[in-house]
């Protein structure tokens, strides 16, 4: 999927709204003229030219149906047009706000705990005219229901679902519902909640993640927007099998996506794509990497797809990241620069206007859909994995955000090849190839999750563990003992956390390792500070997958590395340089004598062979300079002569 926004709010909302938004003069007097440009045939057959062969554009804003009516039929004409030239459509079907001066029914408003429904979390920020919806009350599913059978109706290939939120609802509807979901999760009253009967609770009214009746709202929210998504996505396969749907959550941003939206990643298996609204386009700032490495492999923990951002500063090197990231994440769909946008005073859009960015573009497209086509069916070959889990993200968030950052930048930086790992599907397909699976800061820990990675290690697997890992049970219970005591071969107490505050202790049974204690040093942002010096962990974790399946020496940190194990067992290796500067002197080792041969391609149509030399138990690789991206195939035997890859 080559894909990029076309168009995807009407035009009554750039109306209602007044003035410039994202980028877009959209209540210009100029705006008729550009929208029934995009829904164009030129347009289309433009964008055909670019490689770019998905579109997502406006259906269904929460205005409601007959109010949106006439808009909705100029959808139609486009998908008709864009079909003509071989371009899908993915239709806007806004879940997150409705708009109750025009909306036809509802609009089914969120009520705080006090009765009132203005402010956040209730109202759309400063656009007050637009309402969150409550999931809960009669008619709202059901109209959304109605939203996707038009959309499919009128001949949508997809379904895009914007702004899948939870962010809570007091209204007699929800009291209700939440009171029956406790009622279903408690067995014990008395010790998971100290009440004798649940017959008198309510939703909770201040956020304390401590809270047990807290930690429930949680949980029923996410089960809220499960359940929705699944509802609408059903819906939608059932009147068209081969739909493909979409849904945004606005993965890897500021938002708390579990506490305070009640998405949890592992509900979105049921959707194809989600969206990567966070503004992270690949580069090298201030000592970090910003890149969508999370979002995406996320988003490929839970088993789907994501269709990054797409930029609206179109420069080549920009774009030819974006597309490299899409390849080496195994995304599933890449895009070209947002560039449909009306220019001022109502010129032509650049995809329109620029015939050497299409080219650019489409260049691109065809090379990296070929590699697309070369990874379908592959699977991730990171050594490394990291655990990530509703517990942690939802009960506590702040440190675990912490860690985990400081964990992901430091395997990224030093070309660490790693995966996530969800705490709910533990399973030996997810740990495939997986030797070192590492816990950043993991406090509550379930004896079922705890059981499974017991068995993972008792299989040869190793564990990082940093932090009170699994001091407390997934309620923020504390226990007596860390739950993995036996598999880092130590025991809780104060006295033994003082001691080793700054220690690194391995397991000389098993070689899991653990950073234990509380960790009392902080920045002066209150992030906690690890004293152990990065290269010395760096080199514990490399000695934990032991080489395997190949090990990367790269004297740059903005440079990114990813592995892959091809259908026929050929190892793929994607490399991508976050910086301007080109890096010189790659090596890579893999195991004596496992591959034979290995070649590069590069984007810009270069290829070559990579030759080894044997050295002490190992093959090594030298790779040529590192300008943006470079990929390279290990095989067994020789290379066949046409296939440079
Ligand atoms: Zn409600």
């Amino acid at each position: 999927m080559v894909w990029t926004w076309c168009g995807w709010e009407p035009l009554q909302y750039y109306r209602r709204l007044g003035g410039f938004h994202e980028a877009q003069e959209g209540n210009a007097l100029w705006a008729d003229d550009w929208s029934a440009l995009l829904d164009s045939e030129e347009c289309a057959s433009k964008l055909a030219d670019a490689g770019i062969n998905w579109v997502t554009t406006h259906f269904y804003k929460g205005f409601g149906l007959e109010v949106e009516a006439e808009e909705i039929a100029a959808t139609e004409r486009m998908i008709a047009n864009y079909h003509r030239h071989g371009v899908k459509v993915f239709t806007y079907i806004q879940y997150g706000t409705t708009m109750p001066e025009t909306v036809d029914d509802g609009p089914w408003p969120r009520v705080d705990w006090n009765g009132r429904h203005d402010g956040h979390p209730y109202e759309y920020g400063d656009q007050y005219w637009r309402a969150k919806p409550c999931a809960n009350q009669p008619g709202f599913r059901d109209y959304l229901l109605q939203v996707v059978e038009r959309a499919i109706g009128i001949g949508a290939d997809g379904i895009w679902i914007d702004n899948l939120q939870a962010d809570g609802c007091h209204c007699e509807f929800c009291q209700t519902a939440f009171r029956a979901f406790v009622q279903q999760e408690v067995h014990d009253p008395w010790c998971e909640l100290g009440l004798t009967d649940l017959s008198r609770i309510a939703i909770p009214r201040a956020e304390r993640t401590r809270d047990p009746l807290y930690q429930l709202w949680i949980r029923f929210r996410c089960a809220e927007t499960r359940t929705s998504l699944r509802l609408l996505c059903d819906r939608a396969r059932a009147l068209k099998p081969d739909v493909v749907t979409a849904v945004n959550i606005g993965i890897g941003n500021h938002q708390r996506s579990v506490i305070e939206n009640g998405n949890w990643i592992g509900n979105l298996d049921c959707v194809d794509f989600t969206y990567a609204e966070n503004g992270l386009f690949p580069a090298w700032t201030n000592g970090r990497l910003v890149t969508q490495h999370g979002a995406a492999k996320l988003a490929a923990a839970a088993g789907i797809g994501l269709v990054p951002g797409a930029g609206c500063a179109p420069g080549l090197r920009t774009l030819a990241r974006v597309f490299a990231e899409s390849t080496l994440f195994a995304m599933g769909s890449s895009n070209g620069p947002w560039g449909l946008r009306g220019e001022n005073g109502g010129g032509a859009p650049l995809y329109l206007r620029d015939g050497s960015v299409r080219q650019m573009t489409a260049a691109l497209a065809v090379f990296h859909c070929g590699l697309h086509a070369q990874l379908r069916g592959s699977r991730d070959a990171a050594p490394v994995g990291v655990f990530y889990s509703l517990e942690s993200q939802g009960f506590d968030e702040a440190s675990t955000r912490q860690a985990l950052d400081a964990t992901t930048q430091l395997l990224l930086q030093n070309q660490i090849p790693f995966r996530y790992v969800l705490a709910d599907r533990l399973t030996p397909a997810a740990l495939t190839g997986v030797r070192l699976l590492i816990l950043p800061h993991i406090l509550p820990l379930a004896e079922t999750a705890a059981a499974e990675l017991q068995t993972f290690v008792a299989g040869g697997g190793r564990l990082l563990a940093t932090g009170r890992c699994g001091l407390y049970d997934e309620r923020m219970r504390q226990r007596r003992d860390y739950v993995l005591a036996d598999v880092f071969g130590v025991n809780f107490s104060n006295d033994f956390e003082a001691e080793h505050q700054a220690a690194l202790l391995r397991n000389p049974m098993n070689g899991c390792l653990f950073m234990p204690g509380e960790w009392g040093l902080r920045t002066p942002a209150n992030a906690p500070v690890c004293e152990l010096p990065g290269d010395r962990l760096v080199a514990a974790i490399r000695d934990a997958f032991d080489g395997e399946p190949a090990e990367v020496f790269c004297s740059a940190p903005h440079v990114g590395c990813e592995l892959r194990t091809l259908v026929d067992g050929r190892l793929w290796v994607g490399w991508l340089n976050y910086a301007d500067t080109p890096v010189p002197g790659i090596r890579m080792r893999t195991p004596a004598s496992r591959w034979q041969s290995a070649a590069w391609c590069r984007a810009d149509g270069a290829t070559g062979a990579l030759r080894s030399v044997a050295a002490r138990g190992v093959d090594e690789w030298h790779l040529p300079p590192l300008s943006i991206d470079l990929y390279v195939t290990f095989s067994v035997g020789d290379l066949p002569d046409d296939d440079p890859r």
